[in-house]
């Protein structure tokens, strides 16, 4: 697949995170500090380098690349990436900073988490030196172009470690999962379908939707989500974002009450079933067909969901 042009000066390299297509994105800002924003895990970044091969950029011409936050489907190869970019300094919130330059941590969790998946999902996830990352505050700005300056915000809810990114020239903001989800494999049958984020271990609904009315009340046109592409109608963005996660969480609330005395794991199987059920019962009366390969793509993400959402809940107690 070749790099989608968006317009303004922005580009599109789909990296297939998890080997799938339409999923996860590189964008690239082609000004005099070219930058890109994401890189995905490593297994991705060789779609990345294809990608501004297509493009005719040469890594060391890449000045910035920004992680929207430190997540393994946004950050994980940028230390993989980086080493083929002797320019390049990464962006990254000021609380992912310390995870990237030692990832011990990040390491040690997702092995927990995927086993004897882990390698072939995301290694190698290498260390970035502390003088190549710059963190940026909420409100601070980056300047790339004469007539091009970026500004950070702080946007928690999917994580503590997220920031959005502003772009007044195309007067977009890229959101990395702050919003949610975009699923564009569904335009095909008529439907412009968007779903919250809500994986562990910082998910906040309140700071989620709280995010969402910040970028409402900036009336941008565009968002450019981390998963995946372009969305012109921020609107629509915001009205479903409101209409499931009270939805999500409520339904995982009600479900943990019920199962009091079950683990985790079945907590989150119950869950991520109910969700699969009501995003189906939905899809079904907007009269779209779900194929297997999207069907297994929804019922992982919700999956996740749950888990976040069983996590918040468990924080609370
Ligand atoms: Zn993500």
């Amino acid at each position: 697949m070749k790099p989608i042009d968006l317009g303004f000066g922005i580009s599109l390299i789909d990296v297939c995170d998890l080997g799938k297509e339409n999923r996860t994105g590189t964008y690239v800002l082609h000004e005099e500090e070219l930058t890109l924003i994401e890189t995905s895990a490593s297994p991705s970044i060789p779609y990345l380098l294809k990608g501004l091969e297509d493009l005719e950029i040469v890594p060391a011409e890449i000045k910035y690349i920004i992680v929207t936050h430190i997540h393994l489907d946004h950050a994980g190869g940028a230390g993989l990436l980086l080493e083929k970019c002797p320019n390049a300094q990464i962006i990254v919130h000021p609380k992912g900073k310390r995870h990237l330059a030692d990832p011990s941590r990040l390491i040690q969790g997702a092995r927990a988490v995927y086993g004897e998946q882990f390698d072939e999902l995301f290694y190698p996830i290498l260390p970035i030196p502390e003088d190549r990352l710059i963190i940026k505050e909420d409100g601070e700005n980056l300047q790339i172009g004469p007539n091009r300056i970026l500004t950070f915000l702080d946007t928690p809810g999917h994580a503590n470690h997220h920031f959005s990114i502003y772009d007044p020239y195309s007067d977009g903001m890229f959101t990395g999962d702050t919003v949610g989800v975009y699923y564009t494999e569904l335009l095909s049958q008529g439907l412009e379908f968007y779903l919250p984020s809500t994986s562990p271990n910082q998910f906040n609904p309140h700071a989620m939707l709280a995010a969402a009315d910040r970028m409402e009340n900036l009336n941008i046109e565009r968002i450019y989500f981390g998963h995946y592409g372009m969305s012109e109608h921020p609107g629509l963005v915001y009205k479903q974002l409101r209409y499931w996660l009270p939805l999500f969480v409520k339904k995982g609330e009600s479900i943990i009450a019920e199962q009091n005395n079950t683990s985790f794991e079945e907590k989150t199987d119950a869950i991520s079933t109910a969700l699969f059920e009501m995003v189906n019962d939905y899809l079904t009366e907007q009269n779209v067909v779900l194929s297997r390969d999207f069907t297994e793509t929804i019922q992982l993400d919700l999956t996740v969901c749950a888990m976040g959402i069983v996590d918040y809940f468990e924080k609370r107690k």
